[in-house]
This record gives structure tokens, C-alpha cells and sequence, in this order.
């Protein structure tokens, strides 16, 4: 079994920018979860892989980039509950396979490489009884964990909070983290989703769908996304370097380096009321972090 270290810390953050707005900013590490496993992957792993087991699987599959924190995720927790791990990886087989691919295959994970187009098809009927004809018996899980199961398990990411908060913020690929963290939201409190993709009108959709009653108390921020996924500037990688240094908290590129600019933006837009205190979702993805 995976030792997953629940509740994940929250602690403080101190800067003159804070203190001159007035506002409290406080930093949910589910990074620190397990070293490998970490963050909202384990979160939206975790009911996945109960239920694959309930419903008296072996196998697991699932999809995602080459240097996919899902993948990465899904090829540590799979055999840790027993169950056989096959990842469809998008795009062609590389010549040389990324250190997540590396990592994922010496967990035992079978890879298996669809090229682009193919792989838009991946949830089409007939690509997943492909799928079922290649490899029998299989519980899927969609690509990042995007489904009624992965949000039922970020559920405990707001559940874990202390109550004394009015906002909480966090990362969005699929929209499923932050549909979870709704689902549970206590009353009065609001969530704000900063979303790591360009675009996110079609979010707004994803989040709704995977919500359990409609709520009003969620927004998502479209304007920090630096050109798309995993795209980046210097602007957003001299932010990263010098919050590291401010904070002692590591961030990446992809999601929590994108979350943490726009938010220190909007304080410094004076977006929130002084007095407020806000919680920030650090989701892990630390795996994937390159250095500049
Ligand atoms: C996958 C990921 C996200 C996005 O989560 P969604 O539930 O897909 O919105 C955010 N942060 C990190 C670090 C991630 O790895």
C-alpha cells in the first residue's frame, strides 16, 4: 500500500506585498503528500483505483503526454494496489523516452505510443473496444483522472481546511480538481480555478459537468496562461525563481507557477478586500519540473 500523508501541511505565506494589501495567504502542500505520488493526482487516483478493484479488475488504463504527471502518478499507485498499469502515451514511440516514461516503465507499466490523431479518438467507442480487443478486461481512467471519481477525491482537499478562509485557489488542466474542491465547498467560501491551458471557455463546461449540485461560488481566471499548455515566458520562469527564493516553496511551470503569478497579480490588482484570507492549493507536479 501507498503511505499517503494525509492531511497535507498548510502553512503561512509572508511577503510586503501581503502585508501591505492586508491579506493572509496560506499554502496547502500537496506536494508533501508521498514523494512520488503526489498532489491532486493521488487525490483523483484514488476512488479510480478503489473502484477498479470493486469492480474486480486487474487492469488499469489510462492516457496522457509524455510527460504526463497522471501517468507518472498512475505507474507508482497502480501496482502499489495490485493492479497492472498500461499507459497510452500521445504521439509516436521517441527515441529517447522522457524521464516520466523512463520512471513509468521501470514501475512495470506497459506504454503504448498513438500517434496525434489517433489519439483525439482516445474516448470513442471503437478506439476503447480496440483497446478491450488488445487487452481484455480493462477499468479506464480518462486522461488526468477527469471523471466523477477523481472529483469525489479532491473533495478532502477542502475538507481538510481549517474553516477560517474565504477563498481558495488552484491549478486547472481538465477542470476536475476544482470540480471536487466545489462539490465540497462549505458555505460563504468561494474557489477560483486559474486555468494552465489557453482558452477555457469549454472549463467552464468540464467543471459543470462534474459538479454535484450547481454552484454559483466558483470562477475560473483565463488570463495566466502564458500561451497555452506548458507554454511559457521568461517573465513567468523569473516569477518561479524568485517565489522559490521568497518562499522555500518549489513550483513548476505547467500548473502551480501559472497559479501563484496570476494570483499574486490579482492581489496586486487589489481583486480581493483586505481582510481576506485566501488558501492556495500547491498540487505537486514537481516531477515534470525542468530547470531553466
Ligand atoms: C494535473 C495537474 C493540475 C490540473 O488538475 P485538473 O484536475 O486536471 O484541473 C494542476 N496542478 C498540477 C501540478 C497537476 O499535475
Amino acid at each position: 500500500m501507498l503511505k499517503i500523508q494525509l492531511p497535507s501541511p498548510i502553512h503561512p505565506l509572508k511577503s510586503p506585498l501581503l502585508e501591505q494589501k492586508g491579506l493572509r495567504l496560506l499554502i496547502k502542500r500537496d506536494d508533501l503528500i508521498h514523494p512520488i505520488v503526489s498532489g491532486n493526482k493521488w487525490r483523483k487516483l484514488q476512488f479510480n483505483l478503489e473502484e477498479a478493484i470493486r469492480q474486480g479488475h486487474s487492469t488499469v488504463v489510462s492516457f496522457g503526454g509524455a510527460y504526463s504527471n497522471h501517468i507518472h502518478a498512475l505507474a507508482e499507485a497502480a501496482p502499489a494496489y495490485g493492479l497492472k498499469a498500461i499507459g497510452v502515451i500521445r504521439g509516436e514511440a521517441p527515441t529517447v523516452y522522457s524521464s516520466t516514461l523512463v520512471f513509468a516503465q521501470a514501475k512495470g507499466m506497459t506504454l503504448s505510443f498513438i500517434d496525434r490523431e489517433h489519439y483525439k479518438e482516445k474516448n470513442s467507442p471503437i478506439f476503447i473496444e480496440n483497446l478491450r480487443a488488445q487487452y481484455g478486461p480493462i477499468y479506464l481512467i480518462p486522461e488526468g483522472g477527469a471523471n466523477a471519481n477523481g472529483a469525489k477525491g479532491c473533495e478532502a482537499i477542502v475538507q481538510e481546511l481549517p474553516q477560517d478562509y474565504d477563498v481558495v485557489c488552484v491549478a486547472c488542466g481538465t477542470g476536475t480538481t476544482l470540480a471536487g474542491m466545489v462539490n465540497a465547498l462549505p458555505l460563504g467560501k468561494k474557489a477560483i480555478g486559474f486555468s494552465a491551458l489557453k482558452g477555457g471557455a469549454f472549463l467552464e463546461n468540464d467543471v459543470s459537468t462534474l459538479l454535484t449540485q450547481p454552484s454559483l461560488h466558483w470562477r475560473i481566471e483565463t488570463q495566466y496562461s502564458f500561451g497555452g499548455y506548458a507554454k511559457w515566458t521568461p517573465e513567468l520562469i523569473t516569477f518561479i525563481a524568485k517565489f522559490e527564493e521568497e518562499h522555500q516553496v518549489p513550483l513548476e511551470h505547467v500548473y502551480t507557477g501559472k497559479l501563484f503569478y496570476g494570483l499574486i497579480e490579482l492581489i496586486k490588482k487589489d481583486h480581493f478586500l483586505p481582510g481576506t484570507t485566501i488558501v492556495a492549493i500547491h498540487t505537486g507536479g514537481l516531477q515534470g519540473k525542468i530547470t531553466f
